[in-house]
């Protein structure tokens, strides 16, 4: 039962909890090495933003869960972080914002599943981002 609520979109013990935890740093950094150790550099999901690009401004790149499977906690209260590569998904710190404001304050997708919400919302973003680039190339036209 406790798991179960693990997968709803909005849980504040994440948050509050796992997000700070040792195991969640550790595993946040293997992410990117695996990426990297593959010859990619990982870049936000919706806008390509990459860490490097972004250096500068000390610009990191956070990594979204599109399921919270791969997580729990044993009895004595330690983290265990075992996300499966592909559900964590990098996003640059504004998209990553936005698409919580947009999961945990619609009422539409209290009863989605999380990984169905993620890729709708991810959908959506792509495609505003799109929409803004276009009216950037209208203005410079104009
Ligand atoms: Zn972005
Ligand atoms: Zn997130």
């Amino acid at each position: 039962m406790a798991r179960l609520s693990l997968h709803r979109t909005g849980n504040s013990d994440y948050s509050r909890g796992y997000l700070r935890s040792r195991a969640w740093f550790a595993r946040r950094r293997r992410w990117f090495e695996e990426v990297r150790a593959m010859g990619m550099e990982p870049g936000c999901v919706v806008c390509g933003m990459t860490e490097a690009a972004g250096r500068q401004d000390q610009v990191s790149l956070d990594l979204h869960h599109v399921s919270y499977a791969g997580v729990d906690k044993t009895e004595s209260g330690r983290w265990i972080a075992a996300e499966e590569h592909q559900d964590l998904m990098p996003m640059c710190r504004g998209h990553h914002q936005r698409l919580h404001r947009m999961m945990d304050g619609r009422k539409e997708f209290y009863g989605w599943d999380r990984e169905r919400a993620t890729i709708w919302i991810i959908t959506h973003l792509i495609r505003t981002e799109e929409t803004a680039d276009t009216d950037d190339e209208t203005r410079k036209d104009a």
